[in-house]
């Protein structure tokens, strides 16, 4: 795999097609270029992508002001596992916040980014090796963050670490739920492997990383 311009418009091709096979129409492709430098970036603006997700701090930081100088244009997903004490390094670049689980960083992230985008992560599959505010939770925790001066989109989840169809399914259908429930637009969920079942439940934004960029080497 490589990250030319010509691969990597080729293979958002094949994403856009699959999300259509599986019956997605307005569903947005959020790049997840972690693991992978600027040209990535590059090569998926250049490729008609708007939306890019970036997991680590420290990796994302300069990357992003580095893309932003080269004059590309595209709003940054932070996804990955959020500590309050990076959120202040990252307010400059990240434009949504995918990952708040609690009380704490929505405090945080309104002191630093008023007014700013976020998704509450939820840890839908109840797996205690994820991350994600538990669903019986999540409303209250939306409640807070909006008392708090930001938006919340929608919600973010993942499917079960051993990818079983019949769990992701049901992972992905509890978020969407629980999403129109509390009246948000959004579900972030579906990645490389899972994409699929995760437009079926009513993805609105799919996160892909090795389906554009290739494997990547262990973080
Ligand atoms: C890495 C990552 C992705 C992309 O995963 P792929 O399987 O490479 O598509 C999506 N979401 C999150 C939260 C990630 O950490």
């Amino acid at each position: 795999m490589s990250t030319s311009f010509a691969d990597v418009a080729e293979r958002v091709q094949h994403i856009r097609e699959r999300i259509l096979r599986a019956g997605g129409g307005d569903v947005g492709i959020v790049a997840v270029t972690k693991g992978f430098g600027v040209e990535a970036i590059a090569a998926a603006v250049a490729a008609g992508i708007t939306m890019v997700g970036e997991n680590y701090a420290q990796e994302a930081v300069p990357k992003v002001l580095r893309a932003r100088a080269d004059g590309l244009e595209f709003s940054t997903h932070f996804i990955g596992h959020l500590q309050s004490n990076k959120v202040r390094s990252l307010a400059p670049v990240v434009d949504v916040w995918q990952t708040i689980d609690r009380a704490s960083l929505v405090d945080e992230v309104a002191g630093r980014a008023v007014g700013a985008r976020v998704f509450v992560q939820v840890n839908a599959t109840g797996e205690d090796t994820k991350f994600g505010c538990l669903p019986g939770d999540v409303a209250a925790l939306v409640g807070s963050a909006f008392a708090a001066g930001v938006v919340v989109e929608g919600l973010m989840a993942m499917g079960p670490t051993d990818g079983d169809a019949a769990r992701t399914r049901a992972a992905f259908a509890t978020t969407r739920a629980l999403a129109d429930r509390l009246g948000l637009r959004e579900c972030s969920m579906g990645m490389s492997a899972d994409l699929e079942i995760a437009v079926a439940e009513g993805a609105t934004l799919v996160r892909i990383g090795s389906a554009l960029f290739g494997p990547r080497s262990s973080h």
